[in-house]
C-alpha cells in the first residue's frame, strides 16, 4: 500500500479529532475509521463516514421513536426475518462511505454497480500516480478450459516470470510516455488527453457511498468464489469493516445471503424426490447436465 507522509499525517490528524455526538455509532466501526486496510499491491479501502447501525434497520422496521427498551435478541430475531424474507428498506436506512484506491481495470467492473454515489479521482485535472498492480505469481494463471470467465492452473515460475517482466515494462514504457506528454516536461499535452495511454493496471482512486441494502447486493456478487480475484480481495476487506459496523445485520447477511443457495423449481422437485427415495437423473430431472452438476455440488453430492 503506498500512502505518502502526508497522507498519513492527515489520517493521523483525522483519527484524532471527536466529536460527541447524540446518533448511534459503531464502536468497532469507530476504531477502524479512516484507516487504510490495505488490498492488493498497492491498494486499500478505508472507511471515511457512515450513518447508522444495526439499531437504525430495527427502527426503521418498526418505525419507532427511539432505541425502545427491546433486547438484542429480538432485535436480531427481526433482522434475520427482514433479511430471510427480503424485507430490504430497513437495511437503505444505513450508509457508508469508503475511500478506494484500484486498478482501472477493476474500477470498471465496480462500476457497473449503479446504486452507489461515486467521486472519482480526475485524471483531466491531476496527474495520475505512478503506481501499477502487479499480481503475485501465484495469481498468474491460464484461461480456464471449463470457465469462459475464469483462470485454469497456475504459470509456471518461469512463464509467470516473463509475463511479470512484460506487464512492467509495458507499464513503465507508458507511464514513461505519460510524463512526456505533459506539460511538465515542455510538449505540454492536454492531462485529459495524455492519460489515454495508460496501461489498465494503473491505480485509480474514488469515494464510494451506498447504502447497506445495495452494499450487500454488491458483497454477494463481488465477495463470491466466481468473482475475479482482484475485486474479490476489496470485497473481503469490506466484509471486514462491515462485520464491526452491523454486526447482527451482518451475521443474517452471511447465513441468509453469502453463505445460502438458490434453488430452481426443478431442481427442489428433484431433491424432493432423491429425500423421498424416488427414482430421478439428469435425464429426467428437466435440468441441463450443468445445472444438475451444479445443484448436486450444492448439495455436496
Ligand atoms: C461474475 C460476474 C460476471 C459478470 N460479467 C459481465 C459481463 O461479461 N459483461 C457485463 O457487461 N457485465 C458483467 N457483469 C456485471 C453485471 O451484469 C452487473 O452489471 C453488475 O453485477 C451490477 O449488478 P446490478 O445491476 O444488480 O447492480 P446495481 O447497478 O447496483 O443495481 C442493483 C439493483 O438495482 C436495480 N437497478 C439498478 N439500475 C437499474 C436500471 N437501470 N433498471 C432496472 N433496475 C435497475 C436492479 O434490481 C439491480 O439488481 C458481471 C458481474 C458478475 C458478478
Amino acid at each position: 500500500m503506498s500512502l505518502t507522509h502526508d497522507q498519513k499525517a492527515e489520517i493521523t490528524a483525522a483519527r484524532e479529532r471527536t466529536a460527541t455526538t447524540r446518533r448511534p455509532t459503531a464502536p468497532a466501526l469507530e476504531a477502524m475509521l479512516f484507516n487504510a486496510i490495505p488490498v492488493l499491491d498497492h491498494g486499500f479501502i478505508r472507511v471515511v463516514d457512515y450513518m447508522g447501525d444495526d439499531s437504525a434497520v430495527v427502527q426503521a422496521a418498526r418505525v419507532s421513536y427511539g432505541r425502545g427498551t427491546r433486547k438484542t435478541t429480538e432485535d436480531e430475531g427481526l433482522i434475520r426475518y427482514l433479511m430471510r424474507h427480503w424485507h430490504s428498506t430497513p437495511f437503505e436506512m444505513c450508509e457508508i462511505k469508503y475511500h478506494v484506491k484500484l486498478p482501472i481495470f477493476v474500477a470498471r467492473q465496480w462500476i457497473r454497480h449503479r446504486t452507489a454515489n461515486v467521486n472519482e479521482y480526475s485524471a483531466r485535472y491531476s496527474i495520475m500516480d505512478k503506481d501499477f498492480y502487479l499480481p503475485a505469481p501465484e495469481h498468474l494463471a491460464t484461461q480456464s478450459s471449463d470457465n469462459r470467465q475464469g483462470r485454469g492452473n497456475v504459470l509456471p515460475p518461469e512463464t509467470a516470470a516473463h509475463v511479470l517482466q512484460l506487464l512492467r515494462d509495458d507499464a513503465e514504457q507508458t507511464y514513461g510516455h505519460y510524463e512526456e506528454m505533459l506539460e511538465e516536461s515542455g510538449i505540454g499535452l492536454a492531462r485529459e488527453l495524455a492519460r489515454m495511454n495508460l496501461t489498465l493496471n494503473t491505480y485509480t482512486q474514488w469515494y464510494w457511498k451506498t447504502d447497506l441494502h445495495n452494499l450487500f447486493h454488491f458483497l454477494r456478487l463481488r465477495a463470491d468464489v466466481h468473482a475475479q480475484y482482484e475485486i474479490r480481495v476489496y470485497a473481503e476487506a469490506m466484509l471486514e469493516t462491515v462485520a464491526a459496523w452491523v454486526p447482527l445485520s451482518y451475521a443474517a447477511f452471511r447465513d441468509y445471503r453469502l453463505g445460502a443457495v438458490t434453488f430452481s423449481a426443478k431442481m427442489l422437485a428433484a431433491l424432493q424426490k432423491m429425500l423421498a427415495g424416488q427414482p430421478v437423473d439428469q435425464s429426467t430431472s428437466g435440468l441441463s447436465k450443468r445445472e444438475w452438476a451444479e445443484m448436486l455440488a450444492a448439495v455436496g453430492r
